[in-house]
């Protein structure tokens, strides 16, 4: 169950553990009842198994600076052809 965020106006910020169902519905400070505002930060990573992050910084970094290549990253060519049937080598190619 997921930690949500909220901020009482006279309190400060709390967390409530809730369902992802409920996450828009509005929450009631737990010292002094006034209702409270969402408040959105980053999300926790702590846990995350470290290829997969990784995997997300690398995606991050791709998305601000793509980086620029000419061909298609990975083997060049297939090691093993997709089809033994000689015509189809003889085929056009794009
Ligand atoms: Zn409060």
């Amino acid at each position: 169950m997921p930690t949500y965020a909220f901020r009482c106006p006279r309190c400060g910020e709390f967390e409530v553990r809730r369902p992802m169902a409920e996450s828009a519905c509005d929450a009631t400070c737990p010292d002094c009842a006034l209702p409270a505002t969402r408040v959105f930060g980053a999300p926790a990573l702590r846990g995350l198994d470290p290829t997969v992050r990784r995997a997300l910084d690398a995606g991050a970094r791709s998305a601000e600076s793509p980086q620029v290549v000419t061909s298609v990253p990975g083997r060049s060519r297939r090691a093993t052809p997709l089809s033994t049937d000689p015509r189809h080598a003889r085929l056009p190619r794009p």
